[in-house]
């Protein structure tokens, strides 16, 4: 009996998609020493290409319809390692060694819980290689403009992302609603920004930028208790506009802007 479809648990495959899968291993430049993290094996069809190229692949799998199929096609692969659970749930750390990368299919309904989850276990895992919605994507690595958002930054802070290449939705099965896009985030190991400025200190300001989309950025950071004339003072030493709003500001400004505010 063929295997049913679960909408719940994101279940769209890359089944027979040998050109899709090989580009997967391409961009991911998957190699003898790498260990693999793979979230959502589904029936395996990335996952024997990993088993293929890396030292060790676990996937974790939480549809206990599909371990019986993984195990038949890969359990006597000494490298394969499943574990069965809820990706949210398991502590991915006890799993891996340290420099794991993820390369993995998600399911898109926990996507932003997934992309958190990996940059948490950032100590272990150097880079992620994942599938998303193209929105997210475009939205993740948008360098200037209206895509930019809380999520933008959240990521840049801790690494490079790049988008990949894009995976039209007649290529899943069943088909989805939505185009997808791979894409990675490569962790900066030198903490580049870590390093200046603490994840509380930083979110605190670009929160506060992004509040609310249809201000500026001097109305949304007086939201934080300075008044909008110290705003202005502020954003004028970093050659801003006060017309200007979070979506255009880089990095390297808000660092700049969170750091003169907490010395003020
Ligand atoms: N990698 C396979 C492929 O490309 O054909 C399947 C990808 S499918 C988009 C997502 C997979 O994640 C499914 O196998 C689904 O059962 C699994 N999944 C869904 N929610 C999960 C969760 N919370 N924890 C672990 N796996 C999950």
């Amino acid at each position: 009996m063929s295997f049913k479809h679960k909408k719940k648990y994101g279940q769209n495959f890359l089944t027979d998609q040998d050109e899709v899968l090989a580009k997967i291993m391409e961009v991911s430049g998957v190699s003898p020493e790498d260990e693999i993290i793979e979230i959502g094996p589904g029936e395996g069809a990335l996952t024997g290409l990993l088993l293929e190229e890396a030292a060790k692949v676990t996937c974790i799998e939480i549809d206990t319809d599909l371990e019986k199929i993984l195990r038949k096609k890969y359990g006597q692969n000494e490298k394969f390692n499943l574990v069965m659970g809820d990706v949210l749930d398991v502590n991915i750390g006890e799993l891996i060694n340290n420099n794991a990368k993820v390369v993995a299919n998600i399911p898109y309904y926990i996507t932003s819980p997934i992309i958190n989850k990996i940059i948490d276990n950032r100590d272990k895992i150097t880079e992620m290689y994942i599938m998303v919605q193209k929105e997210v994507a475009e939205r993740v690595c948008a360098d200037s403009g209206k895509e930019r958002s809380v999520l933008t930054l959240a990521v840049e802070y801790y690494g490079e992302a790049e988008y990949l290449f894009t995976i039209p939705k007649a290529f899943f099965t069943p088909m989805p609603k939505v185009d997808s896009a791979f894409m990675s985030i490569k962790f900066y190991q030198d903490k580049r920004y870590e390093s200046r400025i603490t994840e509380e200190v930083f979110f605190k300001y670009v929160k506060a930028a992004f509040s609310n989309k249809r201000k500026n950025i001097v109305n949304n950071l007086a939201t934080l208790g300075y008044s909008k004339d110290e705003v202005r003072a502020i954003i004028a030493q970093l050659n801003i506009s006060e017309n200007e709003r979070a979506e255009n500001l880089t990095i390297e400004e808000f660092i700049k802007l969170a750091e003169i505010c907490e010395n003020k």
